[in-house]
Protein backbone atom coordinates (compact mmCIF):
# COMPACT_ATOMS: atom_id res chain seq x y z
CA UNK A 1 0.00 0.00 0.00
CA UNK A 2 2.83 2.40 1.24
CA UNK A 3 4.31 1.45 -2.88
CA UNK A 4 1.19 2.64 -4.47
CA UNK A 5 1.64 6.09 -2.49
CA UNK A 6 5.33 6.42 -3.27
CA UNK A 7 4.75 5.77 -6.75
CA UNK A 8 1.64 7.77 -7.03
CA UNK A 9 3.85 11.01 -5.56
CA UNK A 10 6.61 10.50 -7.49
CA UNK A 11 4.42 10.76 -10.31
CA UNK A 12 2.82 13.74 -8.83
CA UNK A 13 6.19 15.26 -8.46
CA UNK A 14 7.21 14.69 -11.74
CA UNK A 15 3.93 15.96 -13.48
CA UNK A 16 4.15 19.36 -11.36
CA UNK A 17 8.14 19.10 -12.60
CA UNK A 18 7.10 19.31 -16.07
CA UNK A 19 4.82 22.03 -15.62
CA UNK A 20 6.96 24.23 -14.00
CA UNK A 21 8.95 23.56 -16.95
CA UNK A 22 6.66 24.19 -19.57
CA UNK A 23 4.81 27.03 -17.50
CA UNK A 24 7.60 28.67 -15.06
CA UNK A 25 5.91 29.03 -11.93
CA UNK A 26 6.37 32.89 -9.76
CA UNK A 27 6.86 33.07 -6.46
CA UNK A 28 3.38 33.76 -4.39
CA UNK A 29 5.25 36.20 -2.15
CA UNK A 30 7.23 38.36 -3.99
CA UNK A 31 6.38 37.31 -7.59
CA UNK A 32 10.34 36.28 -8.52
CA UNK A 33 9.93 33.63 -11.62
CA UNK A 34 11.34 30.23 -11.36
CA UNK A 35 9.08 28.80 -8.10
CA UNK A 36 6.01 28.72 -6.20
CA UNK A 37 8.21 30.24 -2.97
CA UNK A 38 11.05 31.44 -3.30
CA UNK A 39 14.03 30.60 -0.73
CA UNK A 40 13.80 34.24 1.11
CA UNK A 41 10.26 34.07 1.06
CA UNK A 42 10.12 30.37 2.62
CA UNK A 43 12.72 31.89 4.74
CA UNK A 44 10.24 34.32 6.05
CA UNK A 45 7.34 32.06 6.77
CA UNK A 46 6.98 32.24 10.48
CA UNK A 47 6.09 28.56 11.39
CA UNK A 48 3.82 28.30 14.89
CA UNK A 49 5.63 26.88 17.95
CA UNK A 50 4.99 23.65 19.34
CA UNK A 51 4.51 25.48 22.53
CA UNK A 52 1.12 26.29 22.27
CA UNK A 53 -2.41 25.37 22.92
CA UNK A 54 -3.48 21.27 21.74
CA UNK A 55 -6.93 22.84 21.20
CA UNK A 56 -6.41 26.50 19.72
CA UNK A 57 -2.90 26.49 18.95
CA UNK A 58 -2.35 29.92 21.31
CA UNK A 59 0.81 30.40 22.67
CA UNK A 60 1.97 29.47 25.86
CA UNK A 61 4.98 28.43 27.62
CA UNK A 62 4.75 24.74 27.09
CA UNK A 63 2.59 23.01 25.05
CA UNK A 64 -0.99 22.30 27.19
CA UNK A 65 -4.40 23.70 27.42
CA UNK A 66 -5.39 26.88 27.07
CA UNK A 67 -7.87 28.72 29.84
CA UNK A 68 -10.66 29.23 26.98
CA UNK A 69 -10.47 26.07 25.69
CA UNK A 70 -9.93 24.36 29.16
CA UNK A 71 -13.76 25.30 29.20
CA UNK A 72 -14.85 24.31 26.07
CA UNK A 73 -12.89 21.52 24.49
CA UNK A 74 -13.46 20.54 21.29
CA UNK A 75 -14.45 17.50 19.54
CA UNK A 76 -10.64 16.69 18.31
CA UNK A 77 -7.84 15.49 20.05
CA UNK A 78 -5.34 18.04 18.73
CA UNK A 79 -4.38 20.73 16.10
CA UNK A 80 -1.49 21.98 14.63
CA UNK A 81 -1.02 24.84 11.78
CA UNK A 82 1.77 25.77 10.23
CA UNK A 83 2.18 29.38 10.72
CA UNK A 84 0.16 32.57 10.69
CA UNK A 85 -2.12 34.17 8.42
CA UNK A 86 0.41 36.77 6.73
CA UNK A 87 3.08 37.37 4.08
CA UNK A 88 3.22 34.56 2.00
CA UNK A 89 1.19 32.21 3.79
CA UNK A 90 -1.73 34.77 3.26
CA UNK A 91 -0.57 34.95 -0.35
CA UNK A 92 -1.14 31.08 -0.64
CA UNK A 93 -4.65 30.94 0.50
CA UNK A 94 -6.43 33.41 -1.02
CA UNK A 95 -4.67 32.16 -4.15
CA UNK A 96 -5.61 28.56 -3.51
CA UNK A 97 -9.69 30.03 -2.70
CA UNK A 98 -9.92 32.12 -5.21
CA UNK A 99 -7.70 30.12 -8.35
CA UNK A 100 -7.19 26.84 -7.59
CA UNK A 101 -3.65 26.85 -7.63
CA UNK A 102 -2.95 23.37 -7.61
CA UNK A 103 0.89 23.99 -7.77
CA UNK A 104 0.74 26.20 -4.85
CA UNK A 105 -0.61 23.15 -2.84
CA UNK A 106 2.19 20.67 -4.04
CA UNK A 107 5.11 23.33 -3.11
CA UNK A 108 3.20 23.47 0.74
CA UNK A 109 2.67 19.83 0.56
CA UNK A 110 6.28 19.27 2.42
CA UNK A 111 6.32 21.61 4.97
CA UNK A 112 2.84 20.04 5.96
CA UNK A 113 3.77 16.53 5.91
CA UNK A 114 6.62 17.57 7.87
CA UNK A 115 4.79 19.14 10.62
CA UNK A 116 2.74 15.99 10.72
CA UNK A 117 5.47 13.59 10.75
CA UNK A 118 7.31 15.54 13.59
CA UNK A 119 3.85 14.93 15.38
CA UNK A 120 4.28 11.46 15.29
CA UNK A 121 0.75 11.07 14.45
CA UNK A 122 -1.18 7.75 13.90
CA UNK A 123 -3.25 7.91 11.11
CA UNK A 124 -5.58 6.50 8.93
CA UNK A 125 -6.86 8.96 6.28
CA UNK A 126 -7.08 12.22 5.32
CA UNK A 127 -10.13 13.92 5.34
CA UNK A 128 -10.71 17.77 3.79
CA UNK A 129 -13.14 19.79 5.27
CA UNK A 130 -16.15 19.68 2.72
CA UNK A 131 -17.33 22.74 1.02
CA UNK A 132 -21.34 22.76 0.89
CA UNK A 133 -23.15 21.12 -2.48
CA UNK A 134 -24.00 25.19 -3.59
CA UNK A 135 -20.56 26.60 -2.90
CA UNK A 136 -18.79 23.68 -4.49
CA UNK A 137 -20.70 24.43 -7.80
CA UNK A 138 -19.88 27.90 -7.66
CA UNK A 139 -16.01 27.52 -6.89
CA UNK A 140 -15.49 24.28 -9.15
CA UNK A 141 -13.42 22.79 -6.10
CA UNK A 142 -12.70 22.74 -2.04
CA UNK A 143 -9.47 24.42 -1.79
CA UNK A 144 -9.09 22.35 1.53
CA UNK A 145 -9.21 18.88 -0.83
CA UNK A 146 -6.70 20.81 -3.11
CA UNK A 147 -4.54 21.49 -0.18
CA UNK A 148 -4.96 17.56 0.89
CA UNK A 149 -4.28 15.35 -1.62
CA UNK A 150 -0.35 16.29 -2.66
CA UNK A 151 0.02 16.18 1.51
CA UNK A 152 -2.01 12.84 1.77
CA UNK A 153 0.51 11.39 -1.12
CA UNK A 154 3.30 12.68 0.69
CA UNK A 155 2.32 11.13 3.92
CA UNK A 156 1.26 7.60 2.16
CA UNK A 157 -2.55 7.84 2.91
CA UNK A 158 -5.49 7.80 1.43
CA UNK A 159 -7.71 10.83 1.20
CA UNK A 160 -11.32 10.06 1.97
CA UNK A 161 -13.19 13.53 0.64
CA UNK A 162 -16.44 11.34 0.56
CA UNK A 163 -15.85 10.88 4.10
CA UNK A 164 -17.36 14.21 5.34
CA UNK A 165 -20.02 16.24 3.46
CA UNK A 166 -21.49 19.47 4.80
CA UNK A 167 -25.26 19.22 4.54
CA UNK A 168 -26.43 22.58 4.86
CA UNK A 169 -25.16 26.21 4.12
CA UNK A 170 -24.17 28.06 7.36
CA UNK A 171 -24.02 32.26 7.27
CA UNK A 172 -20.37 34.12 7.35
CA UNK A 173 -18.98 33.90 11.04
CA UNK A 174 -17.80 37.70 10.97
CA UNK A 175 -19.22 39.37 13.83
CA UNK A 176 -21.05 36.32 15.63
CA UNK A 177 -19.95 35.76 19.14
CA UNK A 178 -18.64 32.30 20.10
CA UNK A 179 -21.99 30.82 21.40
CA UNK A 180 -23.41 32.29 17.71
CA UNK A 181 -20.87 30.83 15.77
CA UNK A 182 -21.29 27.18 17.32
CA UNK A 183 -25.07 27.06 17.12
CA UNK A 184 -24.13 28.53 12.98
CA UNK A 185 -22.27 25.56 12.37
CA UNK A 186 -23.92 22.91 14.75
CA UNK A 187 -25.58 19.93 11.99
CA UNK A 188 -23.80 21.16 9.44
CA UNK A 189 -21.75 18.08 8.44
CA UNK A 190 -22.39 14.57 8.59
CA UNK A 191 -20.08 11.78 8.72
CA UNK A 192 -20.06 8.22 6.67
CA UNK A 193 -19.77 5.87 9.77
CA UNK A 194 -18.70 3.20 6.65
CA UNK A 195 -15.94 5.25 5.70
CA UNK A 196 -14.48 6.23 9.56
CA UNK A 197 -15.66 4.22 11.79
CA UNK A 198 -12.29 3.32 14.15
CA UNK A 199 -10.76 5.18 11.98
CA UNK A 200 -7.85 7.85 13.05
CA UNK A 201 -7.96 10.80 11.09
CA UNK A 202 -6.49 13.69 9.66
CA UNK A 203 -8.99 16.47 8.87
CA UNK A 204 -7.28 19.27 6.95
CA UNK A 205 -8.81 22.78 6.53
CA UNK A 206 -6.91 26.16 5.02
CA UNK A 207 -7.19 28.69 7.68
CA UNK A 208 -7.75 28.14 11.33
CA UNK A 209 -10.37 31.12 12.76
CA UNK A 210 -11.99 30.66 15.45
CA UNK A 211 -12.41 26.53 15.43
CA UNK A 212 -16.21 26.51 15.41
CA UNK A 213 -16.03 25.02 11.89
CA UNK A 214 -13.33 22.42 12.28
CA UNK A 215 -15.42 21.60 15.96
CA UNK A 216 -18.61 20.98 14.23
CA UNK A 217 -16.66 18.96 11.21
CA UNK A 218 -15.14 16.78 14.18
CA UNK A 219 -18.43 16.44 16.10
CA UNK A 220 -19.93 14.68 13.17
CA UNK A 221 -16.23 12.62 12.89
CA UNK A 222 -16.93 11.47 16.41
CA UNK A 223 -20.75 10.94 15.77
CA UNK A 224 -19.81 8.38 13.57
CA UNK A 225 -17.41 6.55 15.54
CA UNK A 226 -14.36 8.15 14.46
CA UNK A 227 -11.20 6.83 16.62
CA UNK A 228 -9.52 10.02 16.61
CA UNK A 229 -8.97 13.68 15.05
CA UNK A 230 -6.37 15.24 14.35
CA UNK A 231 -6.57 18.94 13.14
CA UNK A 232 -4.06 20.47 9.98
CA UNK A 233 -4.17 23.69 8.88
CA UNK A 234 -1.97 25.83 6.63
CA UNK A 235 -2.24 28.88 8.39
CA UNK A 236 -4.01 30.18 12.15
CA UNK A 237 -5.36 33.91 12.26
CA UNK A 238 -6.27 33.80 16.17
CA UNK A 239 -6.61 37.12 17.15
CA UNK A 240 -7.80 38.51 13.67
CA UNK A 241 -10.61 36.05 12.74
CA UNK A 242 -13.12 37.93 11.79
CA UNK A 243 -11.13 40.35 9.69
CA UNK A 244 -9.99 36.86 7.95
CA UNK A 245 -12.78 35.79 7.88
CA UNK A 246 -14.24 38.47 6.10
CA UNK A 247 -11.17 38.69 3.24
CA UNK A 248 -11.72 35.21 2.90
CA UNK A 249 -15.79 35.14 2.51
CA UNK A 250 -16.10 37.88 0.26
CA UNK A 251 -15.94 36.18 -2.79
CA UNK A 252 -17.52 32.40 -2.72
ZN1 LIG B 1 9.45 35.19 -3.05
ZN1 LIG C 1 -6.80 27.03 23.39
Amino acid sequence: MADKYALLAAAYSAFWNAVDWVFPPKCAGCGAEGCQICPECLQKIRLTSRESCVYCGRALPVRGVCTSCRLHPPAYQEIRSLAGYEGVIREIVVNLKYHSDLGLSHAVAPLLAGLVQSEKWQLDMVVPVPLSEKHYQQRGYNQAAVLAFPLALRLGLPMRARALARIRETQSQVRLNRAQRKANVQGAFLADPLLVSGKRVLLVDDVFTTGATLNAAAEALRSARCSDVRVLTLAQALDKSDAVEKEISIKV
